[in-house]
């Protein structure tokens, strides 16, 4: 069986790594030519528009998933009409336009920011006025990571943040004061069967998830899944759903959803009976779905930009080191660290290390 994927980076390559142990083999379709996947995977090197190239993943694939949101729309409608592709066309749709995707939150009674959209400055000093201050404006498409995104603190800076959101289609939504980041990875197989892992949660810096830890037993887990269940439904969803959350006091206030394997669920690799990766493998194939349970007590810490020497981290025993095989540079996700350790005490103890490590 030959699963195809739409993207080559970090994602693809880890979802390969988890396939093989199941008969898998796979395929990227990937515009770069030093696409990470591409040591584990057959490397079709080309444009996500070329539709010679598509037709050729479509037929040397069974089944073709995605490992990123920014994919058109158009690439997987053409794939769709040959092959089986999960998720569905309809959850990218919806995840690609910050519109679309609140508007989904709120028709499902999923709580979010009060949000209003907006197309030009002045819609978006009227906006004010029902989203009030402070606010944070983001572009409707290719945002990630923080980019394509300002905050909005005062009259004055209303002018500069939409210059420098390029004045494109945007929706300005108020700015939460939230106690902590959260997010739920979800599962929907084929055969509608559903599972869902213990809640995340996460810590950005600069826009980008430095630390993920699971929580088991969180009093805000059943809220949680109870509102990616609702979108997995809807959605008629199949494979791995993320989404992320903003806590402020009993409230949990959707942000946003990733319609593919996240970031946030890296510590599954190591600290779930089953990976992230392996159960949206299982669930694009229609098989039975792998428990989600924690085990032990379990974090993650990226490493952006930098990749410490591999005998620091590994002499603390309960490090599991995941490298992605791409070059240093500023901002960039090259690698992360799983930790999993007896108890809570161990893990902050050994937290602190790992984060000095990763220059956190
Ligand atoms: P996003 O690109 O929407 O994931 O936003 C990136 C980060 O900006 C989030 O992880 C939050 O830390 C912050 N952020 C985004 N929207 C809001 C908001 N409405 N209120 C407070 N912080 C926000």
């Amino acid at each position: 069986m030959v699963i195809g994927i739409l993207g080559g980076g970090q994602l693809a390559r880890m979802l390969a790594l988890a396939g093989y142990p199941l008969g898998l083999k796979f395929i990227v379709l990937e515009p770069a030519a030093d696409a990470c996947a591409a040591d584990v995977a057959e490397h079709l090197q080309g444009d996500y528009g070329d539709d010679a190239l598509l037709a050729e993943l479509a037929d040397k694939a069974d089944i073709v998933t995605y490992e990123f949101e920014n994919v058109p729309a158009a690439a997987v409608a053409f794939l769709a009409e040959r092959v089986a592709v999960y998720p569905p066309r309809q959850a990218l749709v919806s995840a690609q336009d910050r519109l679309d995707e609140k508007a989904l939150f709120r028709r499902l009674g999923i709580d979010t920011p009060e949000f209003v959209a907006v197309n030009s400055l002045d819609e978006l000093e009227q906006a004010m006025e029902q989203v009030g201050w402070p606010a944070v404006v983001k572009t409707r498409t290719q945002g990630y990571d923080g980019n394509g995104q300002a905050v909005l603190k005062q009259p004055g800076d209303l002018a500069p943040a939409w210059q420098s959101l390029g004045g494109v289609p945007a929706i300005v939504e108020t700015f939460v004061p939230f106690e902590r980041e959260v997010s739920v990875i979800a599962v929907r197989s084929t055969s509608g069967e559903m599972v869902c892992y213990p809640l995340t949660e996460n810590t950005h810096r600069d826009g980008i998830l430095r630390l993920s830890i699971a929580r088991s037993d969180d009093p805000m887990q059943e809220k949680a899944a109870n509102y990616a269940e609702r979108l997995l439904d809807e959605l008629d969803y199949v494979g791995v759903l993320a989404l992320e959350l903003f806590q402020a006091g009993d409230r949990l206030l959707a942000n946003e959803f990733a319609p593919r394997v996240h970031n946030s669920g890296h510590w599954t690799q190591d600290g779930a009976e089953t990976s992230q990766f392996e159960n949206h493998l299982r669930a694009v194939l229609g098989l039975p779905l792998g428990a989600t349970d924690i085990v032990g007590y379990t974090a993650m810490v990226n490493l952006v930009g930098l990749i410490p020497a591999p005998e620091d981290v590994l002499v603390n025993t309960h490090s599991h080191l995941h490298l992605y095989g791409k070059e240093p540079r500023p901002g960039r996700k090259v690698g992360h660290i799983n930790l999993c350790a007896q108890s809570r005490e161990e893990l902050a103890a050994e937290l602190k290390l790992i984060l000095e490590l990763a220059g956190e």
